[in-house]
């Protein structure tokens, strides 16, 4: 099935071409037509799946036809119809610029509102005068927009939660409360997420009205937060002092041209970057303390492959699209199952492979027994190694069969496995 079988108009279909999608995803061939119907849809896929151009592309097909019914020169405010709430700031602007890439320009074309805290309302609130079609926005930044009276969601006809369980979860709860007493009872909703814990069915259900149900994301019913088959996953037991030195170790002689570092706090995040430069590697932080244009460069830099090792907090675990990246590390294991598929879905994206790598520290109790409700959330298991030279020299708590997992000593299919990737 075609982009044009489902409906697509022609100028998108060549935009979308220009954007390097010839042909729709799974999750496109699974919803698109839902979404341009004005269908509520709830749709789970995998990281890296095509999401986001799934609602995107039929959206901007709305909007743009119901321009051109309006006429040119357009001389009336824009009414806000579409609003995509995503959980965080770069995740705006990459929505953003997917919607820029693909939209008409001129005239007729959309007008596009990408909004987010941590950087000044002033420029966003020039930017809504006159309205735009389109915003898409952070929740705390959204709402304050509304507090200013520079956006009025009165007239929305389409809310897009991107993110959905995170924006749905304790977090962020309060906020998307608020944003949802502003809007229209009537009106297409959209969910899309990698991840769907159980326990927000309900909560999801209740907002969406008779929507098309889409789940490519689990291959047996039972696994909520199963990772895509093309992430090879690794995991490797290592003493906690020791996981710098064997992080440069893996980066040098694996010699990965990039790596996505994911650690728990903005502290290590800073320490793991400084000391990797020190020995030579170009490496840099990306976490929540930085200006948004600090964030914004090194995002880009190492987007387009000119920063080699980025470390990062989960501001970067959801939703970012860093084309072929190789390599995703779990210095610090993350807090929970779906954290875990967000991070290493960073990589194996688009149809491409790639590789996740997680330490597991063995001298910190509690750390094996984390790893192992990760691998029973996503339903998979992942052997566990030790590289040459990094043995773990104590083993808090001793791994057996009964365990369920593999021991560390590696079979001889870990050693056939490890033989043709080198790490
Ligand atoms: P997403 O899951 O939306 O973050 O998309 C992941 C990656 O897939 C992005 O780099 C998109 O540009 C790419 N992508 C999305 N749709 C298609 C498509 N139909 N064909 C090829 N690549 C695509």
């Amino acid at each position: 099935m075609s982009f044009q079988t489902l409906g697509l108009m022609p100028s998108l279909v060549d935009a979308a071409r220009r954007c390097g999608m010839e042909q729709p995803t799974d999750i496109q061939r699974a919803s698109m037509a839902a979404v341009m119907a004005g269908q509520d849809v709830w749709a789970n896929a995998p990281t890296g799946s095509g999401k986001t151009a799934a609602y995107v592309l039929p959206l901007v097909q709305r909007l743009s036809n119901e321009n051109i019914k309006a006429g040119t020169p357009r001389q009336a405010p824009r009414v806000t119809q579409v609003l995509v709430v995503v959980p965080t700031r770069e995740l705006a602007e990459q929505v953003g610029q997917l919607v820029q890439a693909l939209a008409p320009t001129g005239p007729q074309g959309l007008k596009l509102v990408v909004a987010f805290g941590g950087a000044s309302i002033n420029p966003q609130m020039m930017r809504l005068r006159g309205g735009a079609e389109l915003v898409v926005a952070t929740p705390g930044r959204l709402l304050d927009l509304v507090a200013n009276n520079a956006l009025s969601l009165a007239q929305l006809t389409t809310l897009v939660l991107d993110e959905a369980d995170r924006l749905l979860d304790a977090g962020f709860a309060d906020e998307v409360d608020r944003i949802l007493r502003l809007l229209p009872k009537s009106r297409q909703t959209l969910m899309f997420s990698a991840t769907a814990p159980a326990a927000l069915n309900a909560r999801t259900l209740a907002l969406l009205r008779e929507p098309l149900r889409v789940d490519l994301q689990a291959p047996t019913a039972a696994v909520e937060n199963a990772a895509p088959h093309a992430i090879q996953q690794r995991a490797v037991l290592v003493d906690e002092k020791r996981r710098l030195q064997l992080l440069r170790h893996l980066i040098e002689k694996g010699q990965w041209p990039r790596a996505l570092v994911f650690v728990a706090t903005r502290y290590a995040a800073v320490h793991v970057a400084d000391k990797l430069c020190r020995n030579g590697i170009d490496a840099r932080s990306l976490h929540g303390d930085l200006t948004q244009g600090a964030r914004n460069t090194v995002l880009s830099d190492f987007k387009s492959s000119q920063l080699q090792v980025l470390v990062t907090t989960d501001v970067a675990a959801r939703g970012i699209d860093i084309p072929l990246l190789p390599v995703v590390v779990n210095f610090d294991l993350p807090r929970s199952a779906s954290d875990y598929t967000h991070r290493i879905g960073r990589t194996g994206r688009a149809g491409q492979s790639g590789l996740a790598v997680s330490f597991i520290s063995a001298d910190t109790s509690g750390a094996e027994a984390h790893f192992r409700l990760i691998e029973k959330r996503q339903g998979q298991r992942v052997a566990r190694e030790h590289i040459e030279g990094f043995e773990p020299t104590h083993i808090a708590v001793p791994m057996d069969a009964a365990g369920g997992v593999k021991g560390a000593r590696k079979s001889k299919k870990d050693k056939l496995r490890e033989a043709k990737t080198p790490l």
